[in-house]
């Protein structure tokens, strides 16, 4: 019998497969590739984004440009790297000119997050910016919910401004800071070690 831990490899796998050969919404035509997501399949905690950038388009992987590089240094502050977690985003192909995903694309690509996270079944989800906090918590709003726990249905969420706000504005880097060093206390909470 398979391992649990070769499933969730090969189930995700084969999600990544049929994300990339989408064509449900316009972005796959502008996108070089799509990006699925990337990570650890059997991790407990996952960051979630809101779109490929331009070098996550160029590259096929999640948060790989100066974004990515701040998240890795947020990372090592608190004793974690990309193999302990998966980083994905709610959506699959770059829009054009990194504007924001409509109402519509964020709705028809829905579905392949929603699958990829039945498989990792993580337990603690941290979004990354305003369009994935809302894609959990609809109604929140950033500057009152981030930095908190929010429980919704079997999930921990952790919503966090998006590291390219922290590049554009040293005091939101400082508030990216303060609220990730809050995330060993958070893992701790829900018994994940
Ligand atoms: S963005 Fe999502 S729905 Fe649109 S083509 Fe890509 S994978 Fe399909």
């Amino acid at each position: 019998m398979k391992s649990l831990k070769m499933n969730n490899e090969e189930n995700l796998e084969n999600i990544s497969n049929e994300i990339s050969l989408c064509t449900k919404c316009a972005l796959c035509k502008s996108a070089i590739q799509a990006v699925p997501g990337s990570g650890n399949p059997n991790t407990k905690i996952v960051f979630i984004g809101e779109a490929p950038g331009f070098y996550e388009d160029q590259l096929g992987l999640s948060f790989v440009g100066r974004s990515g590089k701040l998240l890795d240094f947020l990372l090592g502050q608190i004793k974690l790297n990309r193999n302990d977690v998966w980083i994905g985003n709610i959506i699959k192909h770059r829009p054009p000119e990194n504007r924001d995903p409509s109402p519509e694309e964020i709705k028809i690509c829905k579905s392949f997050l929603t699958r990829q996270l039945d498989v990792i079944n993580p337990k603690i989800i941290i979004t990354l910016g305003r369009f994935s906090m809302n894609y959990f918590l609809p109604d929140a709003v950033i500057s009152k919910a981030h930095g908190k726990t929010h429980q919704v249905g079997r999930f921990v969420i952790y919503p966090l401004y998006h590291p390219a706000a922290g590049l554009r504005n040293p005091n939101m880097k400082l508030q990216l800071i303060e609220d990730f060093l809050k995330i060993p206390d958070i893992i701790e909470m829900t018994n994940l070690i």
